[in-house]
């Protein structure tokens, strides 16, 4: 069963439930893209940083080439990278993107941080990752918001992506945008789970018609694998002891609980796992409903902790 759409504010819709791209390794993502069009699912998740639009791009073709799918069925979605804020940068890295991902356009295009940094020519290094020198030199851009997403903008008007949007922001950040945004921000994609749930954002967000995504709805599960202290140092939300009494309710899986738990708010999410089967569950996760006793449990469990925070990334004293 094909999961429920989005309407967004640019009168596209897009699937609740999509794949996530971020750390899938290049050796196997073009096979794990193809199977995950196998399974059912027809949004991805993708973004330069994650360095393996390209293989994506091979998955795609490969699965509209064997009649899995057809272009018009997926959601495709990128993010612009922080070096490319720049307005006279931006066209040109989206229409290279475009191209690892073999397509004509982004059915989403999303600015990933609204964090600019200074230009990296991709011909240096691709992707150029936080560091100007690659090594541990982090140089800001003077791009500001406001131009970067003029240059977004333009994107849509030049049919490149269907729909813009942004990703990390924060109150202020939105409310600063909507005074100048030509195009409204159909998303708001953010880390989102149990751990930080974000109420206060997401109820700006709806009121103001911008969809919501949220991210790593498995909280630290998805940064443990990167070393990360702060989600080693913190119960596993799949076996937190309440999370798991749902799951054994409902018949269901912690991860679906997950999901489910930000679905049936109303967001979207992008679940991302290479394993066949489990690729399955968690597109499988919107056929159930929690009950208010669980979500008032999961209410009481918001610790504010975020895992995904720039500074963790470029911080010489270790913050993770
Ligand atoms: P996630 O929350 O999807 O967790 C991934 C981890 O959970 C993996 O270790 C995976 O093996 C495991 N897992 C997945 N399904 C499972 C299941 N059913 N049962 C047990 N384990 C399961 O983590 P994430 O990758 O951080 O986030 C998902 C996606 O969100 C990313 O791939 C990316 O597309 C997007 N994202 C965006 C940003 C951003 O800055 N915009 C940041 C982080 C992630």
């Amino acid at each position: 069963m094909a999961p429920p759409s989005i309407k967004l504010n640019s009168g596209y819709d897009m699937p609740q439930v999509g794949f996530g791209l971020w750390k899938v390794d290049n050796a196997t993502c073009a096979d794990t893209v193809y199977n995950a069009v196998k399974a059912g699912y027809r949004l991805f998740d993708g973004a330069c940083d994650y360095g393996n639009e390209k293989e994506c791009g091979v998955g795609i073709a490969r699965a509209i080439r064997d009649g899995l799918v057809k272009r018009e069925e997926l959601f495709i979605v990128s993010k612009l990278w922080q070096t490319f804020h720049e307005k006279d940068k931006v066209e040109p890295i989206c229409r290279r993107q475009l191209a690892d991902w073999q397509v004509e356009y982004f059915d989403l295009f999303l600015i990933h941080f609204p964090v600019a940094l200074e230009y990296v020519d991709p011909a240096t290094r691709y992707p150029p990752g936080w560091f100007y020198d690659g090594q541990g030199e982090v140089r800001w851009s003077k791009a500001t918001n406001q131009e970067t997403w003029g240059a977004m903008e333009s994107l849509v008007d030049a049919g490149l992506a269907r729909s813009i949007g942004v990703s990390n922001y924060e109150a202020q950040g939105l409310y600063d945008m909507l005074k100048y945004a030509r195009i409204r921000p159909a998303t708001l994609q953010i880390e989102l789970h149990p751990y930080l749930q974000q109420n206060n954002l997401v109820r700006l967000a709806k009121a103001e018609g911008i969809a919501v995504t949220a991210y790593s709805s498995f909280g630290p599960t998805g940064f443990i694998e990167l070393d990360m202290d702060r989600a080693k140092n913190v119960t596993p939300l799949m076996q937190h002891e309440a999370i798991a009494a749902m799951a054994a309710k409902h018949s269901k899986t912690p991860a679906q609980i997950l999901l489910r738990w930000a679905t049936q708010r109303g967001l979207a999410v992008i679940p991302k796992t290479s394993r066949p089967g489990v690729m399955e569950q968690n597109l499988e996760s919107t056929d159930f409903d929690l009950d208010q006793a669980d979500l008032d449990r999961i209410a009481k469990m918001d610790l504010n902790l975020r895992f995904n925070q720039p500074t963790n990334y470029f911080s010489s004293d270790k913050l993770w």
